[in-house]
């Protein structure tokens, strides 16, 4: 089997996708079309060879933003959103994303969580089961934060579950993760499942402090950047994750092209992938960074010399993380296992 065909059938579970930033050039171009902004379709052509990756992905955020202010504008992003990873074969999906309120448009948070549900429920016929973490942005203080946090208790009850937990995420140098620990413990009792975006850059005593509250109420890490001590972290940030066993969430394209890993060798993906430790490869911003879950598991097995069996079992292994019931999980290695024949793995 072709490298790329191999990637593409390969089961898979994305666990780090951000719903605005996961955009595909396709829906950008169907959104404009809606709202008329035609004449803007030939400017949001980046391509692969970018020559300002940067820059190029910021100016692709900036529009998918003002594409996304409208509820139904919310539901056609993640219809599609959904059935581009539905597309790339996988087979269970966590979406992010950080309710708003546009007051111009009439969008409350209520509105745009329940058009979210809307796009998971009219998309349940794909082979793809869909869960959704609301987001927690950094920025917005810590009463927007309660009250995400509310919103999340709320809609997990009447949605059955869709709604099983939240993402703290944002810009890294802004506020202090410290302030919203009582969130998180309140959100832990309330049996709301924590993915915490952490030392995406060094920030040694706010991780520490994070960490060592938390333990293993964090269900999962983001990025976790700068937790090793060559990265501005330090032993004991690794011994604490390593302790409470806490699964990371690792995008590689994402940390290259946003810069906070200087290259794909140096990413922290070898550092605990070799001590064995939960990794689960994500896209962050497929739509931003120009990429797919496929293609980050290709670059993760040509950098670090994987093979086929090994990127099998990093997928498979990845369903251990997942905020799902047990049902679920056993359900997914069964479909891992009768797929695998089908690859030719040998
Ligand atoms: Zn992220």
């Amino acid at each position: 089997m072709e490298s790329k065909e191999f990637y593409h059938h390969l089961p898979k579970v994305e666990l780090h996708a951000h719903i605005n930033g996961s955009i595909s050039e396709e829906t950008i171009n169907k959104l404009l079309k809606r709202k008329g902004r035609e004449e803007e379709i030939s400017k949001v052509k980046f391509g692969k060879e970018q020559t300002e990756p940067l820059a190029d992905s910021f100016k692709r955020l900036k529009l998918m933003q003002t594409l996304s202010d409208c509820a139904e504008d919310i539901y056609i992003i993640t219809c599609d959103v959904i059935k581009e990873f539905a597309e790339d074969n996988v087979k269970y999906l966590e979406l992010r994303s950080t309710p708003r309120e546009i007051t111009a448009t009439g969008l409350s948070r209520d509105l745009y969580v329940e058009a979210v549900l809307r796009a998971i429920k009219d998309t349940a016929h794909l082979d793809i089961i869909v869960h959704f973490l609301l987001s927690i942005d950094r920025r917005l203080g810590v009463d927007v934060a309660r009250t995400t946090m509310e919103l999340a208790e709320r809609y997990r009850d009447v949605s059955n579950g869709v709604v099983i937990g939240l993402d703290f995420s944002g810009d890294p140098k802004v506020g202090d993760a410290r302030d919203y620990l009582p969130v998180f413990i309140e959100a832990h009792n309330r049996a709301l499942k924590l993915s915490l975006h952490l030392a995406e850059v060094a920030a040694p005593e706010e991780t520490k402090d994070i960490l060592k509250e938390l333990g293993p109420r964090i269900g999962r890490i983001g990025h976790g950047t700068c937790l090793q001590p060559e990265c501005g972290g330090n032993q004991a940030l690794v011994d604490l994750v390593l302790q409470h066993n806490i699964p990371l969430e690792l995008c590689l394209t994402s940390n290259v092209k946003g810069q906070t890993v200087p290259n794909y060798d140096q990413h922290q993906f070898q550092f605990w992938y070799n001590r064995s430790h939960p990794c689960i490869i994500g896209t962050d911003d497929k739509g931003m960074f120009d990429t797919s879950l496929s293609e980050e598991y290709a670059i993760a097995a040509r950098t670090f010399e994987l093979d086929r069996e090994s990127v099998w079992r990093l997928s498979l292994s990845s369903i251990d993380a997942i905020f799902a019931d047990d049902d679920v999980k056993q359900m997914l290695r069964n479909k891992w296992h009768e797929l695998k024949p089908s690859l030719n793995i040998t």
